[in-house]
């Protein structure tokens, strides 16, 4: 069977999601992110064998925010393995990423590493393997996207410092359960620092390329992950990787993805290729609007998904 035409099928994309991009909000509790342009749209593909397809903005880097969730994922699951399932759990919250309410009936163990509890549990596992955490993160995420460029935007990670109220009372509670082992201070601005490293979409689509290649980087060869560990991080973006719209993007996507609230979307199609998204605009779930619509319309176009 011959591949799809990737390309024709991100163009027809970029003009059917054009009414849409008028249409729910650009994330405003960040103050920072609250000016980003709600016109912005771009997306990427990168195939296993290298060749990449883009269309609209896809080159501009935007905020990663908790797409960078998975590279801590990674670091931790290298540094610990299963041991870290001691302290956050695997299944979906069916909650909005940044509730509380969870964590209090649960003993401080957040459900998933994606919500921000479980990520503020996993920053503290980076914290405690690597000798200089964010060196090590932007490393690991220059080494797979292969941007070498790439860097975080230090505006961005002050704008919610100053404003992440919530995340502070989660590190607080967490650790009140002695679930976290650094100060809530070294936590927070970690875990500030990794949602503020900005990446395009071509960037993301190929560093999650990955995961679709059982963990191994497929152009440097550089394995980040065992093939079993890289399967299972898939079944965790499949099942909590969008929140709780996880069920939703389940049944209209069909891949497994991670969203985050500066409107990026990276999906993986184990075996084939890594696809991302980029509008700033978010529906009530905290998924980017138009970028939810344009991976249900590229799976159901390429008849590509895991089902
Ligand atoms: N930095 C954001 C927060 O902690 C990340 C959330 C997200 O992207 N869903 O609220």
């Amino acid at each position: 069977v011959s591949a799809p035409d990737y390309q024709a099928i991100l163009d027809e994309i970029l003009d059917e999601v054009q009414l849409l991009l008028q249409q729910g909000d650009v994330a405003n509790y960040i103050p920072r992110l609250a000016h980003v342009p709600r016109e912005k749209f771009g997306m990427a593909v990168v195939t296993l064998d290298g060749q990449v397809f883009q269309t609209g903005d896809a080159r501009e880097p935007f905020s990663m925010q908790s797409i960078s969730k998975v590279y801590t994922l990674t670091l931790a699951l290298d540094a610990i393995g299963d041991k870290l399932w001691q302290r956050v759990g695997r299944e979906p919250s069916g909650n909005s990423f940044n509730s509380l309410v969870q964590l209090e009936l649960e003993n401080g163990l957040p459900r998933n590493p994606f919500i921000n509890a479980g990520a503020l549990v996993v920053a503290d596992v980076v914290l405690a393997s690597c000798a200089d955490s964010r060196a090590q993160l932007l490393a690991t995420i220059r080494g797979c996207t292969g941007n070498a460029q790439l860097r975080d935007d230090a505006e961005v990670a002050l704008s919610e410092k100053a404003h992440g109220f919530r995340n502070a009372a989660l590190a607080n509670f967490i650790r009140s359960f002695d679930n976290l082992d650094h100060s809530i201070d070294d936590v927070l601005d970690f875990y500030f620092y990794q949602c503020s490293l900005a990446a395009s979409c071509v960037d993301l689509a190929r560093g999650f390329l990955f995961l679709a290649n059982q963990g191994r980087c497929p152009w440097t060869g550089n394995a980040l992950l065992s093939p079993d560990q890289a399967k299972r991080i898939n079944a965790l973006m499949l099942t909590c990787g969008t929140y709780d719209a996880a069920g939703d993007f389940a049944y209209d996507v069909g891949i497994p993805c991670k969203s985050g609230v500066g409107g990026g979307i990276v999906g993986v199609i184990p075996n084939v290729l890594a696809v991302s998204v980029w509008s700033p605009a978010l529906n009530a779930k905290g998924n980017s609007l138009a970028g939810s619509a344009a991976l249900e319309r590229f799976t159901s176009k390429t008849g590509l998904s895991i089902f």
